[in-house]
């Protein structure tokens, strides 16, 4: 009976399961990736896709089908298992040296999304809250398109923080031997986001590399005809 225990115990220890579906994986498992079935499932090709509009960004995949829905569940569970997972191509395409920045989310609010600082863990790099978001990105729903747009510009702030790292490397000309930054958020749709969080950044003298995100809606990845 001991013997049967630990024997099942041991299996349990040396089976590999997907952490999307929890199936067992019989063949080629790669330790924290999804399984095969699963991959196909939410559209997680060999490699990330990427491309350069309107700024420079590496995702997993589209927002479209599973992968949307998975996100969507994730963004109440946060399972960190499952996020490690979809971002098992990221993380091997993200040199070891890079620092991400999250997108800071509306605290205490409706709106709140925890996903960016958890892709920032399950991307395993350091992290640096190098952004605060401002008031003027709040309470969009009564404004226009054009409104939103400018508002958007100003949404972020650099943190305090940002502004000190950014002048003592300045400072001991060390500008261009900071590690890469890269800003970390769920889906990229049109990039407001993403360009208003660079440019805050980029006004506190820090260089910003591009955004690493989850997923990519694939509207805007047609039009503009990249990989
Ligand atoms: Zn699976």
């Amino acid at each position: 009976m001991l013997k049967l225990i630990r024997q099942s115990c041991g299996d349990l220890l040396i089976r590999p399961s997907c952490p999307i579906c929890s199936a067992e994986i019989v063949s080629h498992p790669r330790e924290q990736h999804p399984c095969q079935a699963c991959c196909q499932a939410l559209g997680l090709g060999a490699h990330p896709c990427h491309g350069r509009d309107p700024l420079p960004w590496i995702a997993a995949g589209l927002y479209q089908g599973r992968l949307r829905e998975k996100l969507l569940q994730l963004r109440s569970s946060g399972n960190l298992r499952q996020l490690r997972a979809l971002s098992a191509g990221l993380r091997e395409r993200l040199p070891a040296e890079a620092l991400l920045v999250p997108i800071p989310s509306w605290k205490h609010r409706s709106r709140a999304n925890p996903l960016p600082a958890l892709i920032c863990r399950s991307l395993e790099r350091s992290t640096r809250e190098f952004l605060e978001r401002t008031s003027a990105g709040m309470g969009q729903h009564h404004l226009r398109a054009r409104q939103r747009l400018d508002n958007q510009r100003s949404a972020f702030k650099a943190t305090a923080l940002a502004t000190e790292v950014a002048t003592n490397t300045k400072a001991i000309g060390a500008a261009d031997r900071m590690a890469p930054l890269w800003i970390v958020d769920d889906i990229l749709t049109t990039g407001a986001t993403a360009l208003a969080a660079m440019t805050a950044l980029q006004t506190a003298g820090l260089t910003v590399h591009g955004l690493i995100c989850l997923a990519r809606t694939p509207r805007k990845l047609a039009r503009s005809g990249t990989s």
